[in-house]
């Protein structure tokens, strides 16, 4: 969100300062390095649908870099791995019965038929489903996809949740040439982000990385004062587009209200696993888990759909773990971690011997997932605030849609649209000193 918004703003003219609490910029999008290869440090993929990403990453040169790849998925139960990817699949799936499989059908449909998304919001997920689609298939089914979604918080979310992400899935392009195909741009989403750095830099931007905000503090003749390691910078606008926290450098000065009426926004947090072997480990790019026994909430295949040349020759093969972000589970230590998760792994995949494993990497993020619990749209901060040169633009804003990069592209493109014009005018006057700037 901050280094799009840098972009944006800075090839229109503005002078722009982003800062970054990390060593290294991309947030949750970043990379990771894998030993022998970069690649994305948290599972991602662009769908067809994706539409205002994909238009981005036209826009920014890299149109040329993206690639698709057929995608399948699978489902794990009773000790069996089954696909679910094609309607024929699942008419073959045996855990769900032929009235079961009608009404799953009639699901998707009816999703897709839900124009107010508000009505879903009073309902949790749960109740919903299984409404839709009676208790057994909803066990067998949606359970499973839920959990490797939301980890066991998908009790407290509301059906909103489902009908997002069953919309953005089954909403395609116009030409279909990439219909049920996922994409990756060539080198991971590294080279999206060098590329942003590279742009934003060009302009004249200034990227300040390991550079944590500890306070935004308004200034008596306008604009702000922003407190960095140490350091004091003045700025004429300020954009914050990390989480809102209580204790916040944004809720110690009352430019946003935090958790005022409803409580702050909970988030989950993920413990993802990344497994790098010499062999492929399984043939889907999701397998949802029935199974509670097993340590994480899914697995993702990424190797299904990137080719081998992309990771040094090797596969690449995720497993996360959702839990709420002040869970214990994300503070446990790397081996203990390991050890649970070599125990599911075993089950799961019994014929991988020790020799195909390259390496296991434990990667955290605490606030990922805001989650979208009953009348969730009451409770999220607006975009404009008390203050009118201090915007929020962060995913806990994503009401009607699931937390994905091209929601992040459109929540970017609107904010240009309805703002962008008075940060071009305020960086006009700024021939005179003042420097007007944003921060993430
Ligand atoms: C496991 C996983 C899988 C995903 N899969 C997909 C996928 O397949 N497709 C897809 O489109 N999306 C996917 N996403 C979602 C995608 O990563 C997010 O949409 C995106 O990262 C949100 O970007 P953001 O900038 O809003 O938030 P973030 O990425 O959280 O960035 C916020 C930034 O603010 C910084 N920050 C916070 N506080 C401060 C401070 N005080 N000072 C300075 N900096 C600060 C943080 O360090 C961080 O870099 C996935 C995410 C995860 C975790």
């Amino acid at each position: 969100m901050g280094l799009s918004l840098a972009q944006r703003l800075s090839s229109q003219g503005v002078q722009v300062t982003l800062f970054e609490r990390e060593r290294q910029a991309g947030g949750l999008t970043t990379y990771h390095d894998y030993g022998s290869f970069w690649w994305d440090r948290f599972y991602h993929v662009i769908l067809s649908s994706d539409r205002n990403l994909i238009g981005y990453l036209h826009e920014i040169g890299l149109g040329d870099q993206l690639r698709w790849s057929p995608a399948r998925s699978g489902l794990y139960a009773r000790g069996r791995m089954y696909p679910v990817t094609s309607p024929w699949e699942l008419l073959r799936f045996p855990l769900v019965g032929m009235i079961g499989k009608l009404r799953l059908a009639r699901t998707i449909l009816t999703c897709n038929r839900i124009r107010d998304w508000r009505v879903l919001e009073a309902v949790s997920v749960e109740e919903w489903l299984i409404g839709q689609c009676g208790r057994r298939t909803y066990e067998a089914f949606w359970k499973p996809l839920l959990l490797a979604k939301l980890g066991e918080q998908y009790a407290r979310v509301s059906a909103v949740f489902i009908w997002s992400y069953i919309t953005r899935l089954f909403s395609t392009r116009d030409t279909t040439a990439q219909r049920n195909q996922l994409g990756y741009v060539a080198g991971g989403y590294r080279t999206v982000i060098r590329r942003l750095e590279q742009l934003i830099q060009a302009a004249g931007g200034t990227i300040r990385l390991g550079t944590a905000i500890q306070a935004i503090v308004p200034a008596p003749d306008g604009g702000f004062s922003v407190h960095a390691n140490g350091r004091e910078d003045h700025f004429d606008k300020v954009i914050w587009t990390g989480p809102i926290e209580g204790g916040s450098p944004l809720a110690t000065q009352g430019l946003v209200s935090v958790g005022a009426t409803s409580g702050p926004i909970e988030y989950l947090g993920v413990v993802c696993s990344v497994l790098v072997t010499r062999k492929a480990v399984v043939p889907y790019y999701t397998l949802n888990l029935a199974d509670s026994e097993i340590p994480f909430t899914g697995v993702i295949g990424m190797s299904s759909i990137v080719p081998t040349k992309e990771t040094a020759g090797l596969f690449l093969t995720y497993f996360p773990k959702y839990v709420p972000s002040d869970d214990p589970y994300l503070k446990l230590p790397d081996d203990t971690v390991r050890q649970q998760f070599g125990e599911g792994l075993r089950k799961l995949f019994p014929d991988l011997q020790e020799a195909d494993i390259v390496a296991l990497h434990i990667n955290r993020a605490v606030k990922v997932q805001p989650l979208q619990v009953l009348h969730y749209s009451t409770k999220v901060p607006t975009v404009a605030t008390r203050h009118k040169d201090f915007f929020v633009l962060n995913t806990s804003q994503f009401v009607n849609s699931t937390l994905n990069n091209n929601a992040v592209i459109g929540a970017v493109n609107e904010f240009v649209q309805a703002h962008g014009r008075n940060f071009v005018e305020v960086s006009n006057l700024s021939q005179t000193g003042l420097e007007p700037a944003r921060v993430s």
